[in-house]
């Protein structure tokens, strides 16, 4: 059953209690046949408008993201038994494959696991990002926001943008991939891995996007409109 219009949830009468210290009373909740969630009572992060400021750090987190799928060719291609000679992190204009972010020069055989590893790589960061920023480590507040950019947002715009050469260039990682396993399996990854990017991403930013409203403000906000409807 929804609670009635300007009545306060269970969250909203912990966070309360939190923040008053001094009206505290250890019955509220019980009274009024709450369960009262721990987690609901101290959000541990709210997006905020100024965070989109850490947008003009760009080209740093384009430079990390490429260090982090150059070096996860290079290091398949070592545990393969191939001589990595070169790894290069900045854009480069090559003769035939045009400009690239970055590219790893090696002698020897590999298989499509070096080419598929900034994938299996960018995944895992992803969980792991998602699990550091959905946690209650203390850090502070931009310093989560650096876990939002480079943990979660990172490699998620790598795999997309890697997976869309796909369409149209025989040479991407994904298209030489695809000549060596089953197409099909190479499919039915880039669908699984897209839909852990789109919903953990969407989790986030819906569940940390509105917990800087103050409770005491929004139980006021809904009991104002609750009366002005009236
Ligand atoms: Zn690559």
């Amino acid at each position: 059953m929804s609670p009635a219009p300007g009545a306060l949830s269970a969250c909203e009468i912990m966070q309360m209690n939190s923040r008053r210290s001094s009206d505290w009373s250890p019955g509220v909740g019980k009274d009024l046949g709450a369960q009262v969630s721990p987690e609901c009572a101290t959000p541990i992060f709210a997006f905020n408008g100024r965070d989109w400021l850490w947008a003009f750090g760009l080209p740093i987190y384009i430079l990390i993201g490429t260090a982090r799928h150059e070096l996860s060719h290079a290091l398949a291609a070592t545990r393969e038994g191939a001589h990595v000679e070169s790894i290069h992190l900045i854009p480069t204009l090559t003769p035939n494959n045009g400009v690239l972010w970055g590219y790893v020069n090696w002698t020897g055989t590999t298989t499509w696991i070096t080419l598929a590893a900034p994938y299996f790589c960018d995944l895992v960061t992803f969980l792991l990002g998602f699990w550091i920023f959905s946690s209650r480590i203390t850090m502070p507040h931009w310093m989560r926001i650096q876990v939002f950019a480079i943990g979660v947002l990172s490699p998620a715009i790598n795999s997309v943008y890697n997976y869309q050469a796909v369409w149209y260039n025989p040479l991407a990682d994904v298209s030489r991939v695809a000549t060596t396993i089953p197409p099909v399996w190479v499919g039915v990854w880039i669908v699984l891995s897209l839909a852990v990017y789109c919903v953990g991403i969407l989790a986030l930013v819906k569940s940390h996007a509105h917990r800087n409203l103050d409770p005491l403000q929004h139980s006021f906000i809904s009991s104002t409109r609750h009366h002005r409807s009236h």
